[in-house]
């Protein structure tokens, strides 16, 4: 086809110019408009009638037939443009089944719209339900194993609690039933006039010591207590801390003598005051020395350090006793927690201490570590910001030093051995 200037129509402008002028689909039976944007058609292919009169001449000559049948019996082969048919929303039930279908990408149907658009809400449906069903294992298995933590933790609180009573019943009786009998034989020595001072002393001595363990008992409980009722106060005083420390494990001086242990007191600085409650610290020493005595063997060694690092000062109470196995370690600070009793042996306690030692240390803005290995020894380190307060609590109270360390150590078995 040519224009008025005899240049060549493209065949292309020739399609669009129809459809400028119809919306209808456009059929062709010319093999070259089908690539130009119509439908198609049955289009006559020239190479297909030619090698179709090429098959009936060759068996023409070779003998397999006689005469050439009625000319080219292909008129033409239905050749569609898949684009094309969708674009027109065409019907492709009713496309012949031998069409050529040309600019059909490889992965694609040649299936109805409707279907198609019916496949592809199914695949989603079923893409959703995965989704979903996987989703929903998921989360049950979150669900199931936070259940399973929850309640693993509810039964080891139960059993620590359990263990608690125990040991606690344990802890009660012992000082109690050591009360009451000694002061049924001093009664009955005292009836029968069969005593003297040094025994009926004695006798005292062990009624003291053994209320004193009864006393630090229940005091620690109230402690307990208080910590969890968010009612544990600070008396701040601005102090000097190493005085402090050294006068506590000078009175404790005593109780590791009658084990046989060395108890040695070394410091960096002659002072360094700082804002504590001299109380609660006193405990957490006595606490820490307490166990270090009770920890170690005869003829052991017991080391207690202060230095200042920068704003900070640290204080170590280090022993070369039992240790403790590194499994248990994280657990000591735990309430009520004691490490197994073949290590502990005969040695008392409720497994409250440390926990106290720790929630005072950390009211006190400050932490603790400590460092262990089994049959080599213990290491505890205070760590505690070193700054003073304005409003300076004044202890005005008369203390009996000796009366604080006596209650604290209790539970250490004084007895030589
Ligand atoms: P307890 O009153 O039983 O001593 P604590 O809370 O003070 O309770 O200590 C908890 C446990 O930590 C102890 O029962 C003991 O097993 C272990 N422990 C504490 N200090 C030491 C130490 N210096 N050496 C070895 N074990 C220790």
């Amino acid at each position: 086809m040519y224009k008025n200037d005899n240049s060549h129509v493209m065949l292309k402008d020739v399609v669009n110019d129809i459809k400028d002028i119809t919306k209808n689909p456009i059929y062709t039976n010319n093999y070259a408009y089908v690539f130009n944007g119509v439908i198609g058609g049955v289009v006559a292919v020239g190479e297909y009638q030619g090698s179709y009169v090429a098959k009936e001449i060759i068996n023409i000559l070779e003998g397999n037939k006689e005469e050439y049948g009625i000319l080219p019996k292909p008129s033409g082969v239905f050749m569609f443009d898949y684009k094309q048919i969708y674009k027109y929303n065409i019907d492709t039930l009713k496309i012949p089944k031998d069409s050529t279908i040309l600019n059909k990408p490889k992965y694609k149907l040649l299936l109805p719209k409707s279907i198609k658009i019916t496949i592809f809400i199914v695949f989603i449906l079923l893409i959703s339900i995965g989704i979903y069903v996987v989703y929903k294992f998921i989360a049950e298995r979150k669900k199931s194993t936070r259940n399973k933590q929850l309640y693993e933790k509810a039964k080891e609180r139960e059993k620590l609690k359990t263990d608690f009573i125990v040991n606690m019943s344990h802890e009660l009786r012992t000082p109690l039933n050591v009360i009451l009998s000694t002061s049924k034989v001093t009664e009955l020595k005292i009836n029968n006039n069969d005593y003297d001072n040094k025994y009926l002393l004695e006798k005292l001595e062990q009624i003291n010591k053994n209320s004193n363990r009864l006393l630090k008992l229940v005091n620690n409980l109230i402690d307990i207590t208080k910590f969890e009722l968010g009612s544990y106060e600070l008396k701040l005083e601005n102090l000097n801390i190493v005085e402090v420390v050294e006068n506590i494990v000078l009175a404790s001086v005593d109780y590791s003598t009658c084990k046989y242990i060395d108890l040695i007191f070394d410091t960096e600085e002659e002072e360094i005051i700082t804002a504590i409650d001299e109380d609660k610290i006193e405990r957490v020493i006595l606490n820490l020395l307490s166990n270090a005595i009770k920890f170690t063997q005869k003829g052991g060694s017991i080391y207690v350090y202060i230095k200042r690092v920068k704003d900070e000062v640290f204080i170590s109470v280090e022993d070369n006793g039992i240790g403790i196995p590194k499994d248990k370690i994280n657990e000591i600070f735990n309430r009520f927690y004691q490490v197994s009793d073949t290590l502990k042996k005969h040695e008392e306690g409720s497994g409250i201490g440390l926990c106290i030692v720790e929630e005072i240390v950390n009211l006190h803005g400050g932490k603790i570590n400590v460092y262990s290995e089994v049959n080599k020894g213990t290491k505890f380190e205070i760590i505690l910001p070193i700054y003073t307060v304005e409003k300076n609590f004044k202890n005005l109270q008369i203390k009996d030093i000796q009366q604080i360390v006596k209650l604290e150590m209790s539970d250490v078995d004084t007895k030589e051995n």
